[in-house]
């Protein structure tokens, strides 16, 4: 990864994928992979299983071999790294856990070892940042009974400790009901202001991407389209990708 610097891009970051290429195993994953994520922008990364839409998040969080460029712009950081904030695609956890939401941020973010017990200061520190997704009122609950909007919700709160310069979330969709989605996206959209984050985003939700992407990238081992989610979502190489043939799926 190295980092570049672009200016009139005020204190959020820029990603910039060039001629990305990774193979596993002998399998070429992703060929020639070119986009870039600007500076307070939500992407939309959309594609058919198997596309290798994770394994492109997997490299830009450092985690995955690859060829090309993965490179970052934050400004007013010069000397390090971006931060990232990453929400896992849906984790699961057993309801008869006896792990609360408060004990998952003190594993997260404490020193002192959980069995000790959560300290006030800890307690409040979790406050503040579960109110930043407006989720105070999960603090006491078990993780494993969170419903899929909830748990999303707490992840994207760890995500957001510290504030990262972009966000990048795998599938934050999955396992939310339509109601849970809704307010999942505005969310989103209104931590992206707040902070003034960029957004990168796995979803197969179809349906969100006009009222809150700025742009989509489709992916099918190589970048098919992007641009606007209009443009990419009436393509050809959309209808195609998903198999669909005159707007309906087959
Ligand atoms: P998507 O997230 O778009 O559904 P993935 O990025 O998870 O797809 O996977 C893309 C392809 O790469 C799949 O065929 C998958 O089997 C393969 N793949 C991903 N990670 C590995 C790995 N560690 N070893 C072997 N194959 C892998
Ligand atoms: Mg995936």
């Amino acid at each position: 990864m190295r980092l570049f610097f672009h200016g009139g891009c005020g204190d959020s970051c820029c990603l910039r994928i060039q001629d990305l290429c990774i193979q596993i195993g002998g399998s070429v994953i992703l060929k020639d992979v070119n986009f870039y994520v600007h500076c307070g922008e939500m992407v939309a990364l959309i594609g058919p299983n198997g596309a290798g839409k994770s394994t492109l998040l997997k490299a830009i969080l450092g985690h995955q071999d690859y060829d090309g460029v993965i490179a970052f712009s934050t400004p007013g950081q010069r000397e390090r790294k971006p931060r990232i904030g990453y929400v896992p695609q849906s984790p699961t956890f057993d309801p008869g856990d006896p792990l609360s939401v408060a004990d998952l941020f003190a594993c997260c973010m404490s020193r002192r070892p959980n069995f000790l017990g959560i300290s006030k200061a800890m307690r409040e520190k979790i406050l503040d940042c579960l109110d930043r997704v407006h989720a105070t009122d999960l603090v006491d609950k078990r993780v494993g009974t969170l419903s899929g909007g909830e748990l999303q919700r707490v992840l994207l709160a760890l995500a957001l400790e510290p504030l990262p310069n972009i966000l990048i979330l795998d599938e934050p969709l999955s396992g939310v009901d339509v109601e849970g989605m809704g307010t999942l996206m505005d969310m989103l959209d209104e931590i992206r202001k707040t902070y003034d984050l960029s957004i990168l985003m796995i979803t197969h939700d179809f349906s969100t991407l006009e009222r809150y992407a700025d742009q989509v990238v489709l992916i099918d081992h190589a970048v098919l389209k992007q641009g606007t989610p209009a443009e990419v979502l009436q393509s050809e190489e959309f209808r195609c990708a998903f198999h669909m043939r005159g707007g309906d799926q087959e």
